[in-house]
């Protein structure tokens, strides 16, 4: 197969950990027999050196025209970086919602999964981290409350503020066709989770994910009231495949998952539209703390490069074998510095990549 895709290493550690991200895939093209091409494009703090704008036209054009975009991360110092006296619409992470604007990703995937050798770095009781956890947290991303029409005004002398949260069936149908598709690669479950005990726009949710449900008699579908969710997580994660969930919901849940996993160098995630083509990027920020210095984690984005393999190019083979890769390097008991425990060996971001790299067979 030819795959065309546009990679952004943006900022910070984005180069380093897209160039290990690179280094896997082309293992996986060459033992599986498939032809990839790269196109780089420059988005955050690196467009605004060069062109003075964080995305340029031109540069989504490019990100159109691919197959799938694999992202680093963009964004600096927040304190520090001159990028960030510039107005809100001119700094890094203005190019980052352009580029979903423009490339229409309404569904957010984000896997939060335990390994068994990283057990230690969960902050659950043991007694419910021993079960593992391998969850994906499917997050609309495109409408409700950070959408909906909103103003703040006062009326005799009190100050009154109001969001709206809306939802059409359409935008439901679409992001819950895709939660049961990703459901049908994985455990085949699916929880819906929403308020519908109180919203009008969650009773919505649920009537038409139930519609969706009967186009998959093979995947199990259950509802959960997002306030149970939330307590659910950290009682009992092992239960959860897919969480499909609206935005707001899925922006406080999906962090809430991360958290439970211990490990934000290991996050991968993936913003999808309504055809095959993603933004794969891992979750975590630029980490300029650590930028430059062979410290980074490269396994969050080598893994959002196995999700692009599965979910827009359909090459699943190939994407079990970059996560077996991962969990052998884990088990061989490498460590970057931020999972690393004592007895393990403590290995840099290019090095972990070319041990990933070692064991794709
Ligand atoms: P961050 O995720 O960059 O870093 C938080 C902490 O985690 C830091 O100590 C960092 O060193 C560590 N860390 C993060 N990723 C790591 C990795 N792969 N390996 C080892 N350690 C890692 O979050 P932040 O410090 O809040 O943000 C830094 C910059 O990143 C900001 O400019 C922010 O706007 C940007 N950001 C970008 C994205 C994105 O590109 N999608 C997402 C979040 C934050």
């Amino acid at each position: 197969m030819n795959l065309n895709l546009v990679c952004i290493p943006g900022d910070g550690i984005g180069p380093e950990i897209v160039a290990q991200a690179k280094k896997v895939l082309d293992k996986v093209a060459s033992v599986y027999g498939h032809e990839i091409n790269y196109t780089d494009i420059l988005m955050g703090g690196a467009s605004i050196d060069v062109h003075g704008i964080p995305l340029t036209d031109e540069a989504i054009a490019t990100a159109k025209a691919a197959d799938a975009v694999l992202m680093g991360s963009i964004g600096g110092d927040t304190n520090t970086s001159p990028w960030y006296q510039l107005p809100p619409e001119k700094r890094p992470e203005a190019g980052l919602l352009k580029i979903r604007k423009a490339l229409n990703l309404f569904a957010n995937l984000r896997p939060a999964v335990l390994y068994d050798e990283l057990s230690g770095a969960c902050p659950l009781k043991e007694e419910i981290s021993k079960a593992g956890f391998d969850m994906m947290i499917m997050r609309e991303l495109t409408g409700g409350l950070y959408f909906g029409e909103r103003k703040t005004t006062t009326e005799n002398g009190v100050r009154k503020a109001v969001d709206t949260l809306s939802y059409d069936e359409n935008e439901i149908r679409r992001i819950a066709i895709k939660g049961f598709d990703i459901a049908r690669k994985r455990r085949g479950k699916v929880t819906s989770v929403d308020k519908a005990n109180v919203l009008d726009s969650s009773r919505l949710w649920r009537a038409v994910v139930n519609e969706v449900a009967k186009d998959y008699p093979d995947v199990t579908l259950e509802h959960m009231l997002v306030d149970n969710c939330a307590m659910q997580l950290v009682k009992d994660p092992a239960q959860f495949d897919v969480i499909l969930t609206e935005n707001m919901f899925g922006d406080i849940l999906s962090d809430e998952a991360s958290m439970v996993t211990g490990s934000i160098g290991m996050l991968a995630s993936a913003s999808l539209n309504d055809t095959k083509f993603g933004l794969y990027e891992p979750s975590h920020g630029s980490a300029p703390d650590i930028a430059g210095k062979d410290l980074a984690n490269p396994i969050a984005t080598i893994l959002s490069a196995s999700m692009m393999l599965r979910y827009t190019f359909d090459l699943d083979k190939e994407a079990d074998a970059i996560d077996a890769a991962v969990q052998q390097v884990l088990k061989d008991n490498y460590r970057t510095g931020d999972i690393f425990s004592e007895g393990c060996e403590k290995v840099g971001c290019n090095q972990m990549g070319d041990l990933i790299v070692e064991r794709i067979c």
